[in-house]
């Protein structure tokens, strides 16, 4: 395992992500423990070092899982536990950071949180939890009595959110972006990973592989673009993560491994793995893959949202094509089964009264393509 130096620790440069763990009957709350442990395991005897979790992966069993394994293998002090304060409920009368947290530590069964994080950031939440809250002051606090090792924040929003909260949050250790070859323009993105770095924040990077869009099982061009640049034996997910950990200013790449198989790859990746590591084949090699993402036809849905009150049944339209544009891009159905199933459950209720095709600007067939999203993505 290669590890980066953060405050005179070792971090693993493979991060494990607890947040797609293997399940039973496709229940999210019912953590496969037998395979879990036995992954986790795997993982601390091959070196990695940092847990990734959030008070909400699995409906709160992630950090009951990974408590549960800590305690029982008595390996709570070769593991750096990251977690997560849930931040969505901050306009909910009875939101309290400190209650969540007394639970988070009865979950993980340890009096301390080595990496905690305030959930999914964006500007406006920000502003909500430093007015209202003295967020910075509280955790500040729980940092001084060694409650919590190391404070930052996970982020979803644009790079000038990024600046703001990077400017305003004294004492944060670290923060956490999603990043990979595809959205590296997006949300914090390249200019975030500079402005970090400027700061002296250290990166963990999330969602490296796209939430498993970039594996291309089926796509004949991407495996002749890369048999084109001589990287033919490099899988799809090795390139992916060799990307980011090619960057400066990473601590470490989160990967939510969801089997024993995806565990040994990305550990078996992560031990070559070294900053500067992408050679220039390796470059043009991502830069013709995006090219060929780019040219998939897709619905031409551009996400307005002009359809969604007046559904009757309450579909969440957009999202659904979002999910099939994305599938189609990355061949890859699958990849957004998980997102899909949570906000496109009631897809089928469309009663095809026809209200939403009427407002869209884009003259899109609505429920006709509803039913196709439903044929590509439940498939
Ligand atoms: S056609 Fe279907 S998706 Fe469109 S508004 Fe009616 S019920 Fe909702
Ligand atoms: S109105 Fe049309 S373009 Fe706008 S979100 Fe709905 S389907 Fe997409």
């Amino acid at each position: 395992m290669q590890y980066k130096d953060f405050q005179g620790e070792q971090i693993s440069r493979l991060g494990f992500g607890l947040m797609r763990l293997p399940v039973i009957d496709d229940d999210q709350s019912k953590i496969d423990m037998e395979k879990v442990e036995e992954m986790v395991l795997y993982a601390v005897e091959n070196g990695v070092n940092y847990f990734d979790t959030a008070y909400v992966y699995h409906n709160g069993f992630s950090e009951k899982a990974i408590g549960q394994i800590m305690e029982e293998n008595q390996i709570r002090d070769k593991i750096n536990i990251a977690t997560k304060m849930f931040t969505f409920g901050i306009n909910d009368p009875d939101f309290s950071p400190r209650k969540m947290l007394d639970e988070q530590l009865e979950r993980l069964r340890s009096d301390h949180i080595d990496f905690y994080l305030l959930h999914g950031l964006q500007g406006k939440m920000w502003a909500t939890l430093r007015d209202k809250f003295n967020i910075v002051q509280y955790l500040n606090d729980l940092k001084a009595e060694g409650v919590l090792r190391h404070i930052g924040f996970s982020f979803h929003d644009e790079f000038d959110s990024f600046k703001m909260i990077l400017d305003e949050f004294d004492g944060c250790d670290f923060a956490q972006i999603q990043y990979n070859y595809v959205d590296h323009e997006i949300q914090a993105g390249d200019k975030g990973i500079a402005y970090a770095m400027e700061k002296n924040v250290p990166l963990v990077i999330m969602e490296p592989i796209k939430g498993g869009s970039l594996i291309f099982p089926d796509y004949p061009e991407i495996d002749a673009i890369k048999e084109k640049y001589g990287i033919g034996g490099l899988s799809n997910a090795e390139l992916a993560l060799d990307y980011v950990w090619d960057k400066k200013g990473i601590l470490t790449v989160l990967s939510g491994m969801g089997n024993m198989d995806m565990l040994k790859e990305n550990i078996a990746a992560a031990d070559r793995s070294s900053e500067g590591m992408m050679t220039e084949d390796m470059e043009k090699a991502v830069a013709e893959i995006r090219e060929v993402l780019e040219k998939t036809e897709n619905i031409p849905c551009t996400g307005c949202k002009y359809c969604v009150d007046g559904c009757p049944q309450n579909i969440a339209i957009p999202s659904a094509f979002r999910f099939y544009n994305e599938g189609k891009k990355y061949r890859n159905p699958a990849s957004q089964r998980r997102m899909y199933n949570r906000t496109c459950a009631n897809i089928g209720d469309c009663v095809e009264c026809g209200a939403c095709s009427n407002i869209c600007p884009q003259h899109l067939e609505i429920p006709e393509l509803l039913k196709q999203v439903r044929a590509y993505i439940e498939a």
